[in-house]
């Protein structure tokens, strides 16, 4: 997001829709006397354009220039209302893993697993989500393969991200996936590990069906393991058409 300065009057309005701090520069213009003006961090800017569709400047200062990649790839991963080409998903992650698994994709005997690098309020840079995604690749996790992350790779084998994105950021950016149910622990294990590694916050979700008989595979594994869970539940009555039978009465 870029500012422009002859218009700025430094009125501060924007400053508190910034999720990242980062509007808080003033500076003199040099050329209208008593006249202050923002400037945006553009290192930590994630071009997520909250501060532009608040639509709080009384001067209309605030613009987003086309950015060219790489960094086009920041407003891909932070502004909801852009969607990447190659992937043709709005925002962070498919379907499947945010709400409805519409396609089936999360077969019985595995487990979807997404790790969400940057929030609340941090952000996250590519290096690190590419720390994540080389501890996970290993071990037989599955990259799905409409995530926006993923698209970002250039070698999904090992979890490597495009060099030159590395140095790019998000307000967030989910690494998704799935792996077998009995890899789970693996998994875990390896995200407590990078947990070390990287400079920022991330949650994890994990998602399973639930069989006919009702016991949610996952959770034994979790109690096992000590981690602290919060079940969240979506029962959706017609939505979707699975690719997959998951029960013999299923029509
Ligand atoms: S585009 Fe987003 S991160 Fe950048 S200054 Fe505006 S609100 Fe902050
Ligand atoms: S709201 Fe507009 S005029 Fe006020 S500080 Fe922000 S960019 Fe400048």
């Amino acid at each position: 997001m870029r500012v422009r300065d002859d218009r700025c009057i430094g009125c501060k309005r924007c400053f508190p829709y910034c999720p990242m701090g980062r509007i808080q520069i003033l500076r003199r213009h040099e050329k209208i006397p008593g006249r202050v003006y923002i400037e945006i961090d553009q290192d930590k800017c994630t071009d997520c354009g909250m501060c532009y569709r608040a639509k709080v400047c009384p001067v209309n200062a605030l613009y987003q220039p086309a950015e060219p990649w790489p960094r086009e790839v920041r407003a891909v991963l932070s502004n909801p209302l852009i969607e990447y080409k190659g992937s043709q998903v709005p925002g962070r992650g498919t379907e499947e893993m945010k709400t409805n698994d519409v396609t089936g994709r999360f077969r019985p005997g595995e487990v979807g697993v997404g790790i969400e690098l940057g929030r609340p309020g941090v952000g996250a840079y590519f290096r690190d989500v590419e720390i994540v995604a080389k501890m996970l690749a290993p071990l037989g996790y599955e990259f799905a393969e409409e995530n926006p992350v993923t698209q970002f790779m250039s070698d999904r084998k090992m979890g490597k991200l495009r060099d030159d994105v590395l140095n790019e950021r998000a307000v967030s950016a989910i690494i998704e996936g799935k792996c077998k149910l009995e890899s789970l622990p693996k998994v875990l294990e390896a995200i407590k590990k990078a947990a070390e590694k990287v400079d920022t916050v991330f949650s994890v979700e994990i998602i399973s069906k639930v069989p006919p008989e009702g016991e949610v595979p996952i959770i034994p594994i979790l109690k096992k393991l000590g981690y602290w869970y919060s079940i969240n539940s979506k029962n959706n009555v017609g939505l979707g058409e699975p690719q997959f039978k998951f029960y013999d009465n299923q029509g």
